[in-house]
């Protein structure tokens, strides 16, 4: 996708501070982070959102996001103290970036639930 700011991104036409890659996920600092910890993992396969997903979507392109999450949970020092996932989808759910992204945040207590209004 050409004009995927995330596509960018694992392109590398626009600069992030990459924590973790393989041949499937690119993970990254978060732009604007909400915590000490908040990390982007993004398949590199272009995969819009939960809203469009298939199993064969899944299959090819998220299968072992989970593990790289734990992973870099890990590396960042927040494993055992806990941490949360979101995958925000569409407008209701406050997706901005049509690239779908796993958010791992962590470093404090986080409140719930997390609706800002
Ligand atoms: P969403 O709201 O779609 O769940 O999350 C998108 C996230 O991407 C936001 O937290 C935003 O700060 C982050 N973001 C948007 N553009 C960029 C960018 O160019 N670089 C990085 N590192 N993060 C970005
Ligand atoms: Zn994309």
């Amino acid at each position: 996708m050409t004009d995927c700011v995330f596509c960018k991104i694992i392109a590398g036409e626009i600069p992030s501070t990459k924590v973790y890659e393989d041949e499937r996920f690119l993970a990254f600092r978060d732009l604007s982070p909400v915590a000490s910890t908040h990390v982007l993992i993004v398949p590199k396969q272009h995969i819009e959102s939960v809203a469009v997903l298939t199993p064969e979507k899944e299959a090819e392109g998220l299968s072992g996001i989970f593990c790289v999450a734990r992973a870099i949970a890990e590396a960042e020092g927040i494993r055992e103290d806990g941490f949360r996932l979101v995958v925000n989808t569409g407008q209701h759910g406050g997706q901005t970036v049509p690239h779908f992204h796993l958010h791992v945040i962590g470093g404090k207590e986080l409140g719930w639930p997390p609706f800002a209004n």
